[in-house]
């Protein structure tokens, strides 16, 4: 099976924003073993639509369309389909008493134009939209099979995977694919991939792909079986198979991010948490405060970029630094504790180091130095030696420290 995605919408050949739809599917297509040869995109415009679909019928027996499902006139996607296909557009009930239901909620009385969104294609598997109001559809027809997707990536991501994914699935294989993504902290991907190097040798089903991101590795673990459940019987042998190797470096699963996971750590254990942090100018605070519910542990902390704000803020001693300089495992030592001790908290983090792309008192670039205070102890610090671009070096820093504290 081969595909091709269509998206619909103006707004990308005007380039205000990417197609990032397209990439997204043709991730989860990949994972299903489709290829997919195309991608087009065509404005909100009926005859161009038209001519758009027609080429792919020529190349492709699976065609997704993502955007123009919306109520206004310049949606036109299902329209222009049901014409070419010469299938008739039919009210669907159930999506049209969600409609109804929006809007009687909201005190709000439905317009005709918002009631369009309930039409379907006659004979398709509707596709139910829980973020929005138009569903999705899906459509077989001469040997073909047709996917109408909404615009806004919030609606189209889930019914992709919740509604789409399954279907096609089932239609490729005749099984269920399931995938369980494991995450890893402190390990190349290189290493990585050396220590487990049978399984990955050996691997049928499930298969085990590795990607390297940001510092970070994944693996992504794919299962076909009959039913669900027997796909992940075949997951979780897998996943304690590579568990018994490098279970020590993985932080997390699927959508958990080091950060996430940080946040839990320090709210399981009522932990509260502050920093003071200069290389990373706040962006340890920041990236933990993109968590939910992190006010419970994270009190606050310091952003002391300068010897002088070190010194004034921190109460850290001029001498300290004179004789250890700021890139130095006494100075990120300090910071932690006195953030501890100034803001109260059980566990105080100190950044200090070279971002780059220039040395830093005397360091070389990427020479990063982060301490922990943790309770009445002597703080503990941990250097880094990082080689990348000043940012990444940065978030680097933050990662670390984070992966640190989930020992
Ligand atoms: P709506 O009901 O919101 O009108 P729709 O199904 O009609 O949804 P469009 O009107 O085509 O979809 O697009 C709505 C919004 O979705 C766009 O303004 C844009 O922000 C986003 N969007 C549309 N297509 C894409 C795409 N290919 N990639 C990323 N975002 C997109
Ligand atoms: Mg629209």
């Amino acid at each position: 099976m081969n595909a091709e995605i269509i998206a619909v919408g103006s707004e990308l050949l005007l380039g205000q924003i990417a197609n990032t739809n397209a990439k997204f599917i043709s991730s989860q297509l990949s994972e299903l073993g489709i290829n997919v040869y195309f991608h087009t995109v065509v404005g909100d415009n009926g005859g161009r639509l038209k001519e758009a679909i027609k080429i792919a019928e020529e190349r492709a027996d699976l065609i997704i369309f993502s955007g123009g499902l919306g109520p206004t006139k310049d949606d036109l996607t299902k329209e222009t389909i049901a014409a070419h296909l010469e299938v008739p557009l039919v009210f669907d009930q159930i999506a049209l008493t969600y409609i109804e239901e929006f809007f009687s909620k909201r005190g709000r009385t439905m317009t005709e134009n918002n009631k369009k969104q309930a039409l379907v294609l006659e004979g398709c598997k509707v596709l139910a939209n829980h973020n929005g109001m138009a569903p999705g559809m899906l459509l077989e027809k001469n040997d073909r099979t047709y996917i109408l997707l909404p615009g806004p990536p919030k609606e189209i991501e889930p019914m992709f995977q919740f509604e789409a994914k399954p279907l096609l699935a089932k239609k490729v294989s005749g099984e269920m694919i399931v995938s369980h993504v494991l995450r890893f902290y402190g390990i190349g991907e290189a290493e990585l991939e050396v220590q487990i190097q049978d399984i990955l040798d050996n691997q049928t089903n499930p298969t085990v792909a590795p990607l390297a991101s940001d510092g970070e590795v994944t693996l992504r673990i794919t299962a076909k079986a009959q039913t669900e459940h027997e796909a992940w019987k075949l997951i979780y042998a897998k996943k304690a198979e590579i568990q018994a190797i490098v279970g020590k470096y993985q932080y997390g699963v699927d959508d958990d991010s080091l950060t996430s996971k940080t946040v839990e750590m320090l709210l399981h254990n009522k932990l509260t948490i502050s920093a003071a942090e200069s290389l990373t100018a706040g962006l340890f605070q920041s990236e933990l405060a993109e968590v939910p519910r992190v006010s419970a542990a994270l009190v606050g902390g310091f952003v002391t970029y300068t010897e002088q704000a070190k010194v004034n803020q921190l109460d850290i001693s001029q001498e300290l630094l004179d004789q250890h300089g700021v890139v130095s495992s006494e100075c990120a030592g300090a910071m932690a504790a006195n953030a501890r001790k100034i803001m109260g908290t059980d566990i105080g983090i100190g950044l200090t180091g070279a971002a780059g792309p220039d040395p830093h008192d005397g360091q070389p670039a990427g020479t990063i130095w982060i301490g922990f205070a943790i309770g009445d102890d002597e703080p503990v610090t941990r250097k880094l030696e990082l080689s990348g671009m000043r940012n990444t070096n940065r978030l680097r820093a933050v990662k670390y420290a984070c992966s640190y504290l989930m020992r």
